[in-house]
């Protein structure tokens, strides 16, 4: 593994706060609902995990693989599906789950792929956004923290396949 030099910019404790947080305006929102939520692998694995243990509703968790990146810390802007969804999605409440919107080529090619599957609703949340990277317009629902156009690591997020496993978000001075 190639070691990055890191520096903690949100803590376990401020992550865990704002996941509880957008976990109850979810839950109010579809209140008295079912919900499908969808983990956009591999990245939002942990949020996926913490969100949907803070949503009091009845869900039924599915996984989407999508990859834009590769091994580098640029967007390619190409979004290539790694593992499709195994349900219909036609008529459900529908949560997508993304760790980080950059460019925001990878939430606008799943949003027209999950609408193109006619769901009652789709509601979008990512943990992470940078503004300033936006290549395109990219509206998302539930914003966890907006960030500076750094590369970051950590709470789901690689670096070449390590660091997922760190507890906080963590930004790289080897890059930019
Ligand atoms: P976008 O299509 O918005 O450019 O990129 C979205 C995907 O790129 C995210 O789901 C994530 O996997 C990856 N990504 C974007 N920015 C970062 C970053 O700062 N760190 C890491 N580890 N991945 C990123």
């Amino acid at each position: 593994m190639v070691p990055l030099k890191l520096s903690e910019l949100i803590s376990q404790d401020d992550l865990q706060t704002k996941v509880t947080e957008i976990g109850k305006k979810i839950t109010e929102q579809f209140k008295g609902e079912e919900l499908t939520a969808i983990c956009v692998l591999k990245g939002s694995c942990l949020y996926f995990a913490d969100l949907v243990r803070s949503i009091d509703l009845d869900i039924q968790c599915e996984f989407f693989g999508v990859s834009s990146y590769g091994a580098s810390t640029h967007s390619s802007g190409e979004v290539k599906t790694t593992l499709d969804l195994t349900v219909p999605l036609e008529g459900k409440n529908v949560l997508l789950v993304e760790d980080i919107v950059d460019t925001g080529l990878t939430m606008n090619f799943l949003k027209k792929n999950i609408e193109a599957r006619m769901p009652k609703k789709l509601v979008t949340t990512s943990l992470l956004f940078k503004p300033a990277a936006l290549k395109t317009e990219c509206y998302i629902d539930h914003v966890g923290f907006e960030i500076e156009n750094r590369f970051v690591v950590g709470y789901g997020l690689d670096y070449q396949g390590f660091y997922r496993n760190l507890p906080y978000i963590a930004q790289s001075s080897d890059f930019n």
